[in-house]
């Protein structure tokens, strides 16, 4: 087989983005066993790290053992009782996932269906809650497949007056955007490491306030799924410490240590960095004649889409870029397949050096494709942002 030598690529897609070295090391430790009172403080510290970039006081802020979806799904099972209403803004693949699943798990959905790349409107959930039976609303923060940036703040007072549990998908924003769980009020919040964190996926950040908990608590029939029940879970990462499942250590050091940074970095100071590159890469693209696929108040600055014309092939604009480039860009999902390109900057990717890296890149693969766009315009135009801020 010989040795194994994974390509090292600039990772500019819709994540995973590249991984921190200080979280690289932190995976290279020993392992020990997972009620080891080693890794008993770890799991507090990560606790108490995951509650902090939360800006929450939840005692149930922890790791699920899985990948982004795990969380989604665990959140999901969990608070959906067989024939709840469940209203799901419905305006991207995640969004529609989440649909999906809280059909699996025996609910009923109320969908506020929009077009992929705009947001969910408050009035929009005020009307849903009104005209069903609804306890329970389920939004994605950062839609990854469309760019968009959901506001939450005004949606988390309505669901809250109207004695709802607000459930929100924090993958693509966790620590790269503003994100209040306690100060608005936001129920079950989940996320994932191999975004903003630059971390590998494995255990994905979630918080659940003391609201859900007393729910969960009292459901009519206990959930179906042993592996994610919040019950169990709590056992095993509370004083109890009654085991559950193996924990995977080295993904929990992982997020450890990406959470660390991210807190020593300040998430003010992370938050603006994400939107004064996302601005100039905007800039940059729109100098080129590209538009966003959101409107300029909703783009997401973890997660850049651009539309692209019609006649050009993202494929092999992707292919172009990754071959000379040795970078991944993002390619358009579900709805709109060969309609994006989607530029990820996350955490350490987020740099004014990929901003202009990432234009000059798409610049060149454009005219290779035979598409020029006017020279230097994406880069100048960025350039120019940086300059004056
Ligand atoms: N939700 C959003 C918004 C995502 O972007 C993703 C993955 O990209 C997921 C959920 C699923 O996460 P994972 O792929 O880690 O299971």
């Amino acid at each position: 087989m010989g040795g194994f030598n994974p390509p090292h690529r600039l990772l500019l897609g819709a994540g995973p983005s590249n991984i921190h070295q200080r979280v690289l090391q932190a995976m290279s430790s020993s392992i020990v066993g997972h009620l080891d009172p080693y890794f008993l403080e770890v799991m507090d510290e990560t606790k108490k790290l995951i509650s902090k970039a939360f800006k929450t006081q939840n005692k149930f802020s922890l790791p699920i053992s899985g990948t982004g979806t795990a969380a989604m799904e665990a959140s999901i099972l969990n608070i959906v009782e067989e024939g709840d209403e469940v209203v799901v803004g419905v305006n991207g693949f995640f969004a529609n996932r989440m649909e999906e699943m809280v059909r699996r798990w025996g609910g009923k959905t109320i969908p506020i269906k929009k077009r992929w790349g705009d947001i969910i409107t408050k009035e929009e959930i005020e009307n849903a809650l009104k005209n069903s039976n609804a306890k329970i609303v389920a939004l994605v923060q950062a839609e990854t497949s469309t760019g968009a940036l959901q506001p939450l703040k005004d949606i988390a007072k309505i669901t809250r007056s109207n004695d709802a549990i607000l459930l929100v998908d924090a993958v693509t924003s966790f620590t790269g955007v503003d994100l209040e769980i306690d100060r608005w009020g936001i129920d079950i919040c989940f996320s994932s490491p191999q975004k903003c964190l630059n971390c590998p996926p494995g255990a994905s950040p979630i918080t659940v306030n003391e609201r859900a908990l007393t729910k969960i608590r009292n459901r009519r029939k206990p959930v179906s799924s042993l592996y994610f029940d919040f019950v169990l879970i709590e056992r095993y990462w509370s004083e109890r410490r009654m085991y559950h499942h193996t924990a995977p250590i080295i993904n929990v050091y992982g997020l450890r240590e990406a959470l660390v940074i991210a807190l020593e970095e300040g998430l003010e100071a992370r938050i603006a960095k994400h939107l004064k590159n996302s601005n100039a890469l905007v800039a940059g693209v729109e100098a080129a004649g590209f538009e966003m696929n959101t409107e300029k108040k909703y783009t997401l600055p973890t997660l850049n889409a651009v539309r692209i014309p019609k006649d050009v092939d993202d494929m092999r604009i992707r292919q172009i870029i990754l071959d000379t480039f040795n970078t991944e860009i993002g390619a358009g999902l579900g709805e709109l397949k060969n309609q994006v390109l989607r530029i990820g900057l996350m955490g350490i990717n987020s740099s004014e050096r990929n901003v202009i890296f990432a234009l000059d890149a798409i610049e060149r693969a454009f005219r290779i494709e035979g598409h020029p766009i006017k020279k230097g315009a994406a880069t100048n135009a960025a350039t120019e942002y940086f300059s004056a801020h």
